[in-house]
C-alpha cells in the first residue's frame, strides 16, 4: 500500500502565494497515524469553505489536504480498534486544519479521532450528516441536559437552510418540537417546512434594537448565525430557557448586556464540535441515526464531485449552499 498513487486536494502556499489543485499524491506523502482509510465521501462545512479559498486562518500549515471530515473504508490499521474493512466516520480533532484532511483518496489519522459508521447509516448518508448534522446533534444534547422538552414551546433554530441548521430543524421537528426556523432565503421556505419547520421566519424578528430585552418568546434556541442575530435571540428568550451557540456565519462580535442572563436566568450553551470524547461523538452519532428522519437528510442532502470543490467553497461562504453538500472524492 505504501507507494499507493490517489489524488487529494493540496492547498499549497509559496512565499505568501496560495494555490489549491488536486495533486497525485503517495501513501508515503500522508501524516502519521494508525488507521490508513480509503476515503469515500467528505462534506463542504463552512469551515472547509474558509480553508479552500484561503480565508479565516482555518488551514495552520502548508502544504495541507482540507476537508474536516470523512468517510470510508479501513485499509490498514496498527490499532486493535480497527481492522481492514471496518467502515469508519471521521469528524473533528484539527483534521483539514492541522492534519491532512478528507478531500482526499487517501487518509492516515489516529484510531482514537474515528467512530464506527452508525449502524443504519451508508457512508454516503454518514457525510450527508457530517460535521455540521453532528454540531447540530451535539445543540440538541446540550439543550436538553438543560432540561429543554417539546413543551417549552418554540424552539428557534437560526440560519436554518445552512448545514447545521437543516439538520437541527429536522431532529427536532422529529422530537415533537415546535421549530420556527429563520431563513434570509425565501426560496428555502418550502424545503424548510418539508424538513419540519412549524413557521418560517426572515431574520427581521433578530433585528438588532437598543432594548435590552424583548417579549420572551422562545423556548430554546440553536444559533448558527452568532453577531446581532444571537445578541436578539438572547433578548427574547423565555425564564431559564437556553440557546446552544455554534456558528459565527453571521459574526464574531456578540453585542449584548448581563440582563437576559441576571433577570432572566437564560443560559448560554457553547458549542464545540472538534474535541468531543469518544463515548460523546458515538452517542451523538446514535441519536443522529435514531432521530433525523432518512427523508429529511435525502431532502437535505446533495452530492457534487471533488472537481468542483474550488466553486463550491466560495458559494459555501456566500450563503448559497442550502442543506448539506456530500463531496464523493473519487469524481
Ligand atoms: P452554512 O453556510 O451551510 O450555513 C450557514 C447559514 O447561516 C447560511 O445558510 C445562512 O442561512 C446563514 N447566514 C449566512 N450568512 C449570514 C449572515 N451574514 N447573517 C445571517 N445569517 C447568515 O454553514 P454550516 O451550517 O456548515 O455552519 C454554520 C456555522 O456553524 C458556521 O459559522 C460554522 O463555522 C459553524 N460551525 C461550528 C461548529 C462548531 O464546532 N462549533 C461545527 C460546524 C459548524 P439562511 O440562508 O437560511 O439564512
Amino acid at each position: 500500500m505504501s507507494d499507493k498513487t490517489f489524488n487529494a486536494l493540496l492547498l499549497e502556499k509559496d512565499n505568501d502565494e496560495f494555490s489549491a489543485s488536486i495533486k497525485p499524491l503517495t501513501v508515503s506523502d500522508l501524516p502519521e497515524g494508525d488507521v490508513l482509510v480509503e476515503v469515500a465521501y467528505s462534506t463542504l462545512n463552512y469551515k472547509d469553505g474558509l480553508a479552500v479559498t484561503n480565508k479565516g486562518k482555518v488551514v495552520r500549515g502548508f502544504p495541507m489536504v482540507p476537508g474536516i471530515d470523512f468517510a470510508g473504508t479501513v485499509a490498514e490499521s496498527s490499532s486493535p480498534d480497527y481492522k481492514p474493512g471496518d467502515k469508519v466516520v471521521l469528524t473533528g480533532w484539527g483534521v483539514g486544519e492541522t492534519h491532512w484532511g478528507g478531500f482526499s483518496q487517501m487518509a492516515r489519522v489516529k484510531a482514537g479521532w474515528l467512530v464506527p459508521l452508525p449502524a443504519g447509516l451508508t457512508l454516503e448518508q454518514s457525510m450527508g450528516i457530517g460535521t455540521a448534522g453532528f454540531t447540530a446533534m451535539l445543540c440538541v444534547l446540550a439543550l436538553e441536559k438543560l432540561g429543554l422538552t417539546p413543551d417549552a414551546g418554540e424552539v428557534a433554530v437560526t440560519g436554518a437552510s445552512g448545514g447545521v441548521g437543516s439538520v437541527a430543524v429536522a431532529v427536532l421537528a422529529k422530537l415533537g418540537y415546535t421549530v420556527v426556523a429563520s431563513t434570509g432565503r425565501t426560496e428555502s421556505h418550502a424545503y424548510l417546512k418539508e424538513l419540519g419547520a412549524a413557521e418560517i421566519v426572515d431574520r427581521s424578528p433578530f433585528a438588532p434594537s437598543k432594548r435590552p430585552l424583548e417579549s420572551a418568546r422562545w423556548g430554546g434556541a440553536v444559533d448558527t448565525v452568532g453577531g446581532e442575530i444571537l445578541a436578539a435571540l438572547l433578548k427574547a428568550m423565555k425564564p431559564e430557557a437556553s440557546v446552544a451557540a455554534c456558528g459565527n456565519a453571521g459574526g464574531f462580535d456578540l453585542p449584548t448586556t448581563v440582563l437576559p442572563f441576571i433577570l432572566r436566568g437564560v443560559n448560554l450553551l457553547g458549542i464545540n464540535s472538534v474535541m468531543v470524547p469518544y463515548d460523546e461523538r458515538v452517542e451523538a452519532w446514535r441519536r443522529l441515526a435514531q432521530d433525523l428522519p432518512l427523508d429529511a437528510l435525502n431532502k437535505a442532502m446533495e452530492v457534487a464531485p471533488l472537481s468542483n470543490i474550488k466553486s463550491l467553497a466560495e458559494d459555501i461562504l456566500k450563503g448559497q449552499i442550502r442543506g448539506r453538500l456530500v463531496i464523493d472524492v473519487n469524481a
